[in-house]
Order: C-alpha cells, then sequence, then structure tokens
C-alpha cells in the first residue's frame, strides 16, 4: 500500500516535469521559428553543413612555367594524395545537381578544377587523375585551344575525357569588366554575353556538351554579369576564396587557388576543411569600383546558429579588423581608399558542431586604372 502511494506521487511528479520540459520544448521551438523568419530570407534547412562543396583551382602542373600559377607535379602529386586520403573528390556536375536540388554530398566534398586548357594538365596533371581515378573540370578559351604550344589541342581534349570535363572561360581571356571607348553598360553587357556565347557554342560543337559553367578570367565579376549569366542558365566560378553551399550565389561560386603561395598543404588544409558561411544582407552588392572610390564599411547577417560569431575574425591585406556585431548583423570597417587590381576581404567563423572546421566568406573588390583597364 505504502508502496503504491509512493509510485502514485512519483508519476504525478514525473507527468509534472515532462509537461513542464514539454512546455520548454515547445516554447523554444516557436521561438526558434519566428528568429529565423525575422532573420534571414534564406532556407535554414539549405545551410546545413552536409551540403557543402570545397572547389579547387589550379592553373599550370609543371616547373617551367609562373610560379604565383603554378604547382610542380611533384606538389601536385602530394595533393592528390593528401586528397585521396582525407577527402571525398566528387565530379561538378554531380555535386552542382546535388547542391540545387538541396540533396546531401558526401562529408568533405571537394572538386578539381584548371583553368586556361594548358598542355600541361594533360603532360603532368592527368596521369596522376586518372591513377587516382578523380573526375575534373578545365575551364578553356575556345579561341586559343590549338593556337599556341603551350595549349591543349581539340584531339588532346577529346582524349582526356569522360574523366575531364570542359567548360566555358570566354573566348579570349579577356577582362570581363573593361569598357571599350564609348560603350554604355547594355552595350558592354551585350558585347561581354556574345563572347560568352560563342565560347560555349564552340565547346559544344567540339566536345559534344555545353555545361554553361563560365570562369571569370581574372575572377573578376559584377552584378549586371552575374545577373544576366544566371538568366540566361550559366553558373558563374570566381577566384574568391570559400566554400560553396546550397544557399551560395551560383552566379559567382567561390573557388580556393592551390598554386603559388596557396600550394603549402598546411593552409590548405584549413580551406579543404572550411565550410560556406551562410551569409545575407550583404551591402555593398557590386564588387567593381573605381580608382577614385573608398569602401568604408562592409555589413552581412550571418544566418546559421552554428556559426560561432563570438570568434569572428576579418582580415584585409593580412590586417585585422574591427567590426561590429548586433545579434547576427556584423558591420565591418574597412575604411579604404580602393586602388587599381584585385582586392578581397576574408571573414572566418569557427563550427560549433565541428569546432576544427571553420566557417568562410570572402568579398572580393575589382578596380579599374584610371584609363579604366584591368590588370592582369
Ligand atoms: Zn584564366
Amino acid at each position: 500500500m505504502k508502496n503504491n502511494m509512493i509510485l502514485r506521487t512519483w508519476a504525478t511528479k514525473l507527468h509534472k516535469h515532462l509537461h513542464k520540459a514539454l512546455g520548454l520544448i515547445f516554447t523554444m521551438l516557436a521561438l526558434t521559428t519566428t528568429g529565423s523568419i525575422h532573420a534571414t530570407t534564406l532556407d535554414l534547412k539549405k545551410s546545413i553543413n552536409i551540403n557543402n562543396l570545397v572547389i579547387l583551382q589550379y592553373h599550370h602542373v609543371s616547373t617551367e612555367t609562373p610560379k604565383s600559377t603554378s604547382v610542380s607535379p611533384k606538389v601536385f602529386s602530394e595533393h592528390m594524395a593528401f586528397l585521396a586520403a582525407n577527402y571525398h573528390i566528387i565530379d561538378l556536375a554531380d555535386a552542382i545537381t546535388k547542391l540545387q536540388n538541396n540533396q546531401s554530398l558526401p562529408n568533405k566534398s571537394v572538386a578539381i578544377t584548371f583553368d586556361d586548357g594548358y598542355i600541361n594538365i594533360l603532360e603532368n596533371a592527368h596521369p596522376i587523375l586518372k591513377k587516382h581515378n578523380f573526375p575534373y573540370t578545365v575551364f578553356i578559351n575556345p579561341a586559343i585551344i590549338n593556337e599556341s604550344r603551350s595549349q591543349l589541342t581539340w584531339q588532346q581534349i577529346k582524349q582526356m575525357q569522360p574523366l575531364a570535363t570542359f567548360a566555358n572561360h570566354t573566348l579570349d581571356h579577356v577582362h570581363l569588366l573593361t569598357n571599350t571607348a564609348n560603350e554604355n553598360n547594355k552595350q558592354w553587357l551585350t558585347r561581354v554575353m556574345n563572347n560568352i556565347n560563342q565560347a560555349e557554342q564552340i565547346i559544344a560543337e567540339k566536345v559534344g556538351y555545353s555545361k554553361k559553367w563560365l570562369a571569370f578570367p581574372y575572377g573578376e565579376y559584377n552584378t549586371a554579369l552575374k545577373q544576366q549569366l544566371l538568366s540566361e542558365g550559366y553558373i558563374g566560378f570566381g577566384q574568391q576564396s570559400g566554400a560553396v553551399g546550397a544557399f551560395s550565389d551560383f552566379g559567382a561560386l567561390p573557388r580556393y587557388p592551390a598554386a603559388g603561395v596557396y600550394a603549402n598543404l598546411d593552409s590548405l588544409k584549413t580551406k579543404l576543411d572550411s565550410l560556406a558561411m551562410p551569409v545575407n544582407d550583404l551591402i555593398p552588392v557590386d564588387t567593381q569600383y573605381s580608382p577614385t572610390q573608398s569602401l568604408s564599411e562592409l555589413t552581412f547577417s550571418v544566418v546559421d546558429k552554428d556559426v560561432r560569431l563570438t570568434a569572428l575574425a576579418c582580415y584585409f591585406k593580412g590586417q585585422k579588423l574591427e567590426f561590429k556585431k548586433v545579434k547576427n548583423a556584423i558591420t565591418v570597417s574597412v575604411n579604404h581608399q580602393l586602388t587599381p587590381g584585385r582586392e578581397r576581404i576574408n571573414c572566418t567563423a569557427p563550427s560549433n558542431g565541428f569546432p576544427s572546421r571553420y566557417y568562410w566568406f570572402s568579398y572580393p573588390m575589382f578596380t579599374a586604372t584610371s584609363k579604366g583597364e584591368y590588370l592582369d
């Protein structure tokens, strides 16, 4: 009898506790939902870590080409062995389809790309990639293919398939943002889109498919070009750092250069492990500047609670930048007079769930000379 009483008292207590706990859970859920509606226009479900891709960018694999855009065959071989041991190499088409359909990618997915269509990709990189059975993508300039000894021929391009996929790097490697004399913005956009579409058509004729992937020469793009590309069904690839998520801007996906000073495996490892930072409400929106302009601040909000914003760090030219944080809204003080060339602000913050992995976001700036030209 006494035992029954005790049991009943415990049952009542347990019931009360459960009720409290459930109430708390519902309140938390309600808060989370309300918070996400106000915080962002991004789909939070898309910002989970499994939908994450890192794209590497190479140019030359050779000891005889410019150091800043080259890795030696030995270093390339070391990179590939490291990738084979620690990462999942994914075909770029497969990765893009999965990201756009919000399907999971294997953890630590990495895609390999080359710009410029150099013959040393076939001579020095292809055998190593073939050994590992790693698919890869080469962005080529169809007007230059066959035309110089350093470039692949269409015959060789055929031989490299299906391991290699070929895509667009413009017809002739122009600086896309340059306006020719007396050209208005509409004429400029028509001209550069003609160049891109012509290149795409030649690739379709010569290799038999048209991916509609464009790697911007020198990584240079602006908002107008990006939007036009998206409206014509293209995906753009830049050279700003960062990983790719389902929520990323497919008009200018980030890639990590892996040659020259970036070839060191210790620093490359942090990038290979990086996560796409879910950034929203970025201001300024555009990336094109004239040398008379200055940038006072960069603002954005970060919309995933896994990003440990208390440990956010932003860098510009090796210097740490000051920033203000109000909830998830960040204002970075830049105060910089723009100079001709390519510059970028990088921000990183650790993941709460994967403390050794960093969210990464990069804002590039492309500035013309006073004559309106862009530097190589
Ligand atoms: Zn290039």
